[in-house]
């Protein structure tokens, strides 16, 4: 499996083309990549399905129009559905913790609301792509429409315990750097560090 970043836009978003063999996988794709085509082209993969971390606009605004050009569906959280303003003709929706066969990829979907009410991060493989719920060094804000700083709270704790080597690709590149492991933001990470050691006096 090849992970490419692709960093595009005025918000240092990172989008990104998941590969395996000939097939491909599309994670938030937002700001103009209408040199997309020319890639799976040249590199002769066939785009497989377009997945969504979550609703926000800098995470979906470029997916109607690729939707409705290729015929492939959306993945996106029920509760984060609307506020996508993709058509819903577009999207699968789907609610809690489950694993989708896409191609040749399994990816498998861990809720984790705060953010947003709809946020997920979604497993392939041992990446783990974390959209706006959590980047090296930081969480999402949770002072946005249907954010929730317990729900934050609640999912970094849930995502502090995966496997140390599991490998994390946010949403933005704040700080230059969209990448990190699970163990490091463990040991330095505040905002993970704080979640646990609330849950651990709780
Ligand atoms: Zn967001």
């Amino acid at each position: 499996m090849e992970i490419n970043v692709i960093n595009l836009g005025p918000m240092d978003n990172c989008t990104y083309l998941v590969t395996q063999g000939t097939d491909a996988l599309l994670i938030d794709p937002a700001w103009d990549m209408n040199f997309l085509e020319h890639i799976l082209t040249e590199k002769k993969l066939t785009l497989r399905g377009v997945l969504f971390t979550h609703g926000h606009f800098d995470h979906v605004k470029f997916a109607q129009n690729l939707l409705e050009k290729t015929g492939l569906k959306g993945y996106i959280e029920a509760s984060d559905a609307e506020l996508s303003g993709i058509n819903p003709q577009f999207l699968h929706t789907y609610t809690g913790e489950q694993t989708f066969k896409i191609a040749s990829f399994d990816v498998h979907i861990i809720p984790t609301p705060g953010h947003t009410a709809g946020g997920v991060c979604l497993q392939i493989g041992s990446a783990l792509f974390t959209g706006d719920t959590l980047f090296p060094g930081a969480c999402g804000r949770v002072d946005l429409p249907t954010s929730n700083p317990r729900a934050m709270r609640a999912s970094l704790v849930k995502l502090a315990h995966l496997p140390e080597d599991t490998q994390i690709f946010a949403g933005h590149s704040y700080g230059g750097k969209c990448s990190s492991t699970i163990g490091y933001e463990r040991i330095k990470n505040p905002f993970m560090r704080n979640a646990l050691r609330e849950e651990e006096n709780v």
